[in-house]
């Protein structure tokens, strides 16, 4: 089978060429670079460093192409807080040039990801896919735009699609070409930012007054191998004239101090931190409930907190 992989430069879209082109599927990567790496491209993996906002890229990215993992997109709540309209147009129009270009060329399979920053401040702990999409930032609401044009591109073209909602993906995967990991910047995720806190430079802890039992805000982690593990076995139940939302996290929260403690433990030294104000746009707490993944793509996820940490760390030294 031959797999589009758009946005198989990144932290996640790598990790997917690599799992998946392990496992014998020919792959194509569709890459602007603004935010993957080029160097991350194996060899023997054709890759066109194109945009989704450009349809001739698209289209010579598709050639022969079966089926399209989409990863491509701006994925930084902060940033979107502060720049709404670079979101919409790279997030829900460039998926839907995507769209356009897959339908002109009868390409009608496609897993997408999507996102928990759908639900906004869910009404209810654990999240299932039934919950109201309320976005409390722009980013949310684009992937949220984007799951209900897939869902119409589904009613109407018949195509086969899934959208896989994260939850907090984390941790890193170990090649022959060495970590692929998180590499942002600047980086904003939580995880790399406590493990490369110093007493000069702390971790900032966006808020201590939240709603929950220590004050800082409650996510579900992960890990990238999982998570990938899940896409895979979402391409192979893939069914015509549907579209499925699946949550993807562990089913777990841990609370931004609960991190800390865990990465000091794996450090061995008391991570420095400094407790500053809430971030624009984060709600207080995001849990998955992931009886759907479990049940129709028969996936659990396998690697904990302590190995999403431990990874990282290694993948920083
Ligand atoms: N966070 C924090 N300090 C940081 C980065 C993140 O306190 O340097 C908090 C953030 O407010 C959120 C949680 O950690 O509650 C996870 O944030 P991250 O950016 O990793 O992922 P998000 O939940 O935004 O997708």
């Amino acid at each position: 089978m031959h797999v589009l992989i758009t946005g198989g430069t990144g932290y996640i879209g790598s990790t997917a060429v690599e799992i998946m082109r392990n496992q014998g599927y020919e792959i194509t990567i569709l890459d602007d670079c603004s935010t993957g790496h080029a160097d991350s491209v194996p060899q023997g993996v054709r890759f066109v460093q194109g945009s989704l906002l450009n349809p001739v890229e698209i289209c010579d990215a598709l050639a022969d192409v079966d089926v399209v993992m989409h990863f491509a997109g701006k994925s930084l709540v902060g940033e979107s807080v502060e720049k709404p309209d670079l979101y919409k147009r790279v997030n829900v129009d460039g998926t839907r040039n995507l769209l356009d270009e897959m339908s002109k060329v009868g390409v009608k399979k496609m897993v997408f990801s999507s996102s928990a920053a759908t639900y906004g401040q869910p009404q209810e702990i654990p999240i299932k896919e039934s919950a109201i999409g309320a976005p409390t930032n722009p980013y949310g609401s684009t992937k949220l735009v984007i799951d209900q044009m897939i869902g119409e591109e589904s009613r109407r073209r018949g195509i086969a699609a899934a959208s896989l909602r994260y939850f907090n993906v984390a941790g890193a995967m170990h090649c022959e070409r060495g970590w692929l990991a998180e590499r942002h910047d600047p980086e904003t995720h939580l995880i790399p930012n406590v493990l490369r806190s110093t007493a000069i430079d702390p971790v900032k802890i966006f808020g201590n007054d939240w709603p929950t039992p220590d004050g800082t805000c409650i996510r579900d982690y992960v890990h990238v191998i999982d998570l990938i593990e899940a896409h895979i076995k979402a391409l192979e139940t893939l069914t015509d004239n549907h579209h499925e939302i699946y949550n993807l996290g562990s089913g777990d929260g841990f609370s931004v101090r609960q991190i800390v403690d865990a990465a000091s433990k794996a450090t061995g030294y008391a991570i420095p931190t400094l407790d500053s104000a809430r971030r624009d746009g984060d709600p207080a707490i995001l849990i998955a409930d992931i009886t759907k993944a479990r049940k129709h793509l028969d996936w659990r996820p396998t690697r904990g907190i302590d190995v999403m940490i431990s990874d990282t760390l290694e993948s920083i030294r």
